[in-house]
């Protein structure tokens, strides 16, 4: 996989705000099943964001779309404020990349099929976060 953050100007140093939102897609996507080949494109702001989508002639509002995917293309466009400030829970990170990934992964158009892998994957990913608190927790009070 790789990834792109586009509308950075020829010449110039990628932004901070960018390289942050980029930042988070490598630590999420590799946790869900993925391609081995598929180009990521992180639009880093809302105008870009609002860009993309007009181009790309959709129609919902900016703000109810985080993210888009063409299966026959083999492209994904994400909006890259989701990926740092989430204004919902299914706009989180996470929940964005693995419903992309769900689309990818099992090649498939619909949303139902889509988003009841993505939660399965979510459950998934949480009960393996969780596997790791035990170590963190006090030792049972009374056992010797
Ligand atoms: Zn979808």
């Amino acid at each position: 996989m790789t990834v792109s953050s586009t509308f950075t100007k020829p010449g110039q140093p990628i932004s901070k705000v960018c390289q942050d939102q980029v930042a988070v897609w490598r630590t999420i996507a590799p946790q869900f099943p993925h391609p081995k080949k598929w180009s990521w494109f992180i639009l880093c702001d809302d105008n870009a964001w609002k860009l993309y989508l007009q181009h790309s002639g959709q129609v919902l509002p900016v703000s109810t779309i985080y993210s888009s995917t063409d299966i026959d293309a083999g492209t994904t466009f994400l909006r890259g404020t989701t990926l740092l400030h989430p204004d919902l829970p299914e706009a989180a990170p996470d929940h964005v990349i693995a419903h992309e990934l769900a689309h990818i992964m099992l090649h498939s158009r619909d949303e139902a099929v889509v988003e009841a892998q993505t939660r399965k994957w979510l459950e998934r990913q949480k009960h393996a976060v969780g596997s790791l608190v035990p170590f963190n927790l006090p030792k049972p009070s009374g056992a010797n």
